[in-house]
């Protein structure tokens, strides 16, 4: 079994180490048929990509997509910065992009200073935010009014260095459309999670969320979880033959 598209792939526009084309050669030389360039969203510190740099990416990518006569889709991995689910890109700059990702990054710096006393976002705010079940009722409650009211097309590594319930999540993003990633970069969610996201009829996406050419379409342990579930490409989109319809729209 193997994925026939990526759609999480990291390049020197943020802090990938290689080009849109080593990440594209890479993908190519493993046979699939698509790639994601899905850099930082710019709430992310140093890294992160302004919008006011989505022509230039896009420029790039149409140019390397039509070199290599290969898919290549332009996308971002936006911060997730409040409960409240907000997100580091405006509407207007997200219809610049093929794919929108959203995801919690602990390093990322919220819209207001109180939002830091809120989410886990570092180390010293992380005192502030002890494990309890009310910080994992907020944690959550991010996840999930982020992709009610946002068009996110995949929700990345749920979970990953933070305390949450799948279940609502994986409900929210079944009535949204947002995909939910399971990453092989970052090994979440388990196979636990992974069931509690299936059984609540969302639409999963395996990503291999490289930040190397050399890892582009990489899955593993994503792909060995699915495979120790039985899941199909009903469930695991970008498993199936059948076309993958984005929530905004995009199809590959
Ligand atoms: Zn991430
Ligand atoms: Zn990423």
């Amino acid at each position: 079994m193997n994925i026939r598209a990526d759609f999480h792939s990291h390049t020197k526009y943020s802090h990938g180490t290689g080009t849109v084309e080593d990440n594209v050669v890479a993908a190519m030389s493993l046979g699939l048929e698509a790639l994601a360039i899905t850099d930082h969203g710019e709430r992310h510190p140093l890294i992160g990509v302004k919008p006011s740099r989505f022509d230039e990416m896009r420029r790039d990518v149409d140019a390397v997509a039509k070199e290599y006569r290969f898919r290549v889709l332009l996308g971002i991995e936006a911060n997730i910065l409040s409960p409240r689910g907000e997100i580091d890109l405006s509407p207007e700059d997200a219809a610049k992009l093929d794919v929108v990702l959203a995801g919690f990054h602990l390093t990322a710096y919220p819209l207001r200073f109180k939002d830091y006393f809120k989410l886990p976002f570092n180390g010293v705010t992380r005192c502030f935010c002890r494990n309890s079940a009310r910080q994992r009722a907020l944690n959550t409650e991010a996840f999930v009014r982020a992709v009610t009211e946002h068009e996110i097309d995949v929700l990345t590594h749920p979970g990953f260095r933070l305390d949450v319930e799948l279940k609502p999540i994986g409900e929210a993003c079944a009535a949204a459309g947002t995909f939910v990633e399971l990453s092989s970069r970052h090994k979440t969610p388990d196979l636990k999670g992974v069931e509690i996201l299936a059984a609540t009829g969302a639409k999963l996406i395996v990503n291999s969320d490289a930040h190397k050419p050399a890892r582009v379409g990489k899955c593993e342990y994503a792909l060995d979880m699915v495979q120790k579930l039985g899941l199909d490409g009903d469930t695991v989109v970008n498993i199936s033959d059948k076309p993958i319809v984005f929530r905004r729209g995009t199809t590959v």
